[in-house]
């Protein structure tokens, strides 16, 4: 398992992806957003008439699904079935249903094997809930964004596309995933041991950004000078 990657987990709207994406461009390594395979199963159940509770995710099911991967720019985009689910993943129906479906314990640990196997051939940034905690317990550099659900919900609600949901909406849709995200038996969201916390409710991307890459920039020198002792 490779322990040389950088984890980005917080909850829903904490900035992860971007932030995610910008520090795997600014290093050129390999970006992969743990959610958007979630989100992917999870819309292959749905067209497969499986209802999203729980018990409903049968072991065939899983082992029967191909998952693929294919690179764009620097990101990783998983293909199911050998179909890119496209902008399917982040409609209504799989964002209702996805934290049911992450809740299952065989569902997690196909998305936990596919994650290792993504990171093994180049150095990546990974976003997710658990992957600093579960995915690579061991990673050299973790960090855990997280912001005030308000905060969460205004940010969420000004890039919807679903012009009918208003804050208030948006809001306790977020925070039902989050008390679905943390309170699940299998891998809740939870801030990881040796973590670096950045609340980013005030910050700018940029700031976030900064932070995570001076960390790891400032990391790596001591390796260095340790080296040469
Ligand atoms: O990050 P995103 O909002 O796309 O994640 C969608 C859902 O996938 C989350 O609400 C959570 O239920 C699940 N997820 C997870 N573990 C991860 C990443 C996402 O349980 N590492």
């Amino acid at each position: 398992m490779s322990d040389d990657v950088i984890t980005i987990d917080g909850p829903a709207a904490s900035g992860k992806s971007t932030v995610a994406k910008r520090v795997a461009d600014e290093l050129d390594l390999i970006h992969i957003d743990s959610g958007s395979l979630y989100r992917a199963i999870t819309w292959q159940a749905l067209r497969n008439g499986i209802v999203a509770a729980q018990a409903t995710i049968s072991h065939d099911f899983l082992d029967a699904m191909q998952v693929s991967t294919d690179l764009k720019g620097n990101s990783i985009t998983f293909l199911v079935d050998g179909t890119d689910p496209g902008l399917d993943l982040r409609s209504q129906s799989v964002a209702a249903a996805v934290s049911d479906v992450a809740a299952v314990p065989d569902v997690r640990r196909k998305v936990t094997e596919c994650l290792r196997q993504a990171a093994q051939s180049r150095r990546a940034v990974v976003e997710g809930r658990d992957i600093g905690s579960v995915v690579f317990p061991n990673a050299r550099f973790k960090f855990y964004l997280d912001a005030t659900a308000d905060e969460r919900a205004r940010r969420r609600h000004a890039e919807s596309t679903v012009p009918s949901s208003g804050v208030q909406e948006v809001l306790h849709a977020l925070q039902t995933r989050d008390r679905k995200d943390s309170t699940r038996s299998a891998s809740p969201l939870t801030i990881p041991s040796g973590a670096v916390v950045i609340d980013t409710t005030t910050l700018s991307i940029d700031s976030v950004v900064d932070t995570i890459l001076s960390s790891v920039s400032d990391d790596a020198g001591k390796a260095e000078k340790e080296e040469i002792r």
